[in-house]
């Protein structure tokens, strides 16, 4: 493709992409195909001669769109939809185009430079101790998603509780151990059965019935356990807004605990933690200056495609202990003075995407004022869709909802809940999702979308009363 070619189809795709905007809300928001619908309608085998490019865009309408689930639809009430938007959009293509690999800060200076850089403007942007800011021991790096950031912290965990002795000789079984609430994400599990652990390694802790927040008393009683028993506890992961119901870890209280072993203190905010740009939400970083690790996703609920997960350690020293190694054809002046940061030791590949470019985007665009107001917007509408559940008899809230996440469930029971899920869902005028809470279904209302506005969320709670089964 000659730059010529590349302008002219350039301008048709931000065309493409400005225009599926402007008609998102004609689509069902959940595709409506069948498994195997899309393959059906692609050849076999791949081209033999070049096509042009007008054929790609034709199929991205004819084939490819009915298979498309819409995560930036008003209307997607689901898991935490995606927060695509414009800046982040160009921003990401500018990352592309560049084709930047900033493995190295030798092989691109300004990719690490500016990553550090945005990585520090969010956490101020969002009041995160200065333990985190890249001016001291820590510092802050784009994962690419909250699952990674969980391995990397383990990995660093596991580093630091057997003073270096892990890389070498990695984890003989039951010899660590980790601990976090049923309500935590999988990824915390899925970290542990990849850095070698096996699953039986983590302790699940204890909630409270009505906050669904861990219990401190029981991960100190798991604690005591397991060192009683010759284990050592390398790991505690608090939420901070947990996927399931939006429940907050008591991070002071898990950090202390978990510090008195020398255990490692990692928060998972993966969806509420951008929310303590707002002031008001600033409650969110209680305790966060115990951690060793934070994590939070701009790419949930910050104006941030996927992929964008912010984390940051309070001693970089651990993660790049844990993950450094380097080999002969990576050496190089900057490298061998210490003088610069090598992000390469900070996650799991070698290559990394240019992603700071998107957040940096998203930043200046919105600034802070935007971001708090983005937020604003998402709790407001949350806060009305709560108010409008407990106004009718039929339906009742199950978890506290002080964010943009509202859990809620017929009073008559699991199967009219999901029936009315499934009714609404197959609609396609709206999309949203379960978990289980207590042995019960409940669905979860998530408003994360800068999409979103009243009117949807007022269309979402009649067709959810519209589905109550009668009787
Ligand atoms: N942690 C929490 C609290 C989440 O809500 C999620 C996803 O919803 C994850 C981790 C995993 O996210 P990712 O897709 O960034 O790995």
């Amino acid at each position: 493709m000659t730059p010529d070619e590349f302008r002219r189809y350039g301008r048709e795709v931000v065309d493409w992409i400005a225009d599926y905007y402007e008609r998102i809300e004609t689509f069902p928001v959940l595709s409506q195909v069948q498994p195997g619908d899309i393959r059906a309608q692609l050849p076999a085998d791949p081209p033999e001669q070049g096509e042009p490019f007008e054929a790609l865009l034709a199929d991205l309408d004819r084939v490819i769109l009915p298979g498309i689930t819409h995560w930036q639809h008003p209307s997607y009430f689901a898991y935490f939809s995606a927060n695509a938007s414009g800046p982040a959009i160009l921003g990401d293509l500018l990352a592309s185009g560049l084709g930047v690999q900033g493995m190295l800060w030798s092989t691109s200076p300004a990719a690490t430079e500016l990553e550090t850089h945005v990585l520090d403007w969010l956490a101020t942007l969002l009041g995160l101790p200065e333990r985190f800011s890249s001016g001291g021991p820590g510092g802050g790096v784009i994962q690419h998603s909250a699952s990674d950031a969980a391995l990397v912290a383990l990995l660093a965990a596991l580093h630091r509780v057997s003073g270096g002795r892990t890389e070498r000789e990695g984890v003989a079984s039951g010899r660590f151990a980790v601990y976090t609430s049923a309500q935590t994400h999988s990824s915390v599990e899925k970290a542990c059965r990849i850095a070698g652990l096996g699953a039986d390694a983590l302790r699940k802790l204890d909630v409270d019935p009505v906050t669904l927040a861990a219990r401190p008393e029981h991960l100190r009683e798991l604690i005591e356990r397991d060192v009683a028993e010759g284990v050592t506890p390398a790991l505690v992961v608090a939420s901070v807004g947990a996927t399931g119901t939006g429940s907050v870890d008591p991070v002071r209280e898990l950090a202390t605990i978990a510090h008195e072993t020398g255990a490692w203190l990692h928060v998972d905010a993966a969806w509420a933690g951008v929310a303590a740009v707002a002031d008001e939400f600033r409650w969110l970083n209680d305790g966060v200056e115990l951690a060793d690790s934070y994590c939070t996703n701009p790419h949930k609920w910050l104006l941030t495609n996927f992929d964008c997960t912010a984390f940051w350690v309070a001693d970089r020293a651990a993660l790049v202990g844990a993950l450094s190694i380097l080999p002969e054809y990576l050496r190089n002046a900057a490298t061998d003075a210490g003088a610069v940061i090598d992000y390469r030791d900070w996650h799991v590949p070698l290559g990394r995407r240019f992603r700071a470019l998107k957040l940096w985007a998203v930043l200046r665009w919105y600034g802070a004022e935007g971001l708090r107001e983005h937020i604003r917007s998402g709790v407001g509408l949350a806060q009305e869709f709560a108010r409008l559940v407990a106004s009718d008899d039929r339906f009742e809230l199950v978890a506290p909802h002080p964010l943009s996440l509202v859990t809620f469930r017929l009073r008559a029971g699991d199967e009219a809940t999901r029936a009315v899920m499934d009714t609404v869902n197959a609609s396609g005028a709206l999309f949203l999702t379960h978990t289980v809470v207590g042995g019960r279904t409940v669905l979860r209302f998530v408003v994360v979308s800068p999409q979103t506005e009243r009117r949807h969320v007022l269309a979402a709670w009649d067709a959810l009363r519209a589905a109550v089964p009668a009787g």
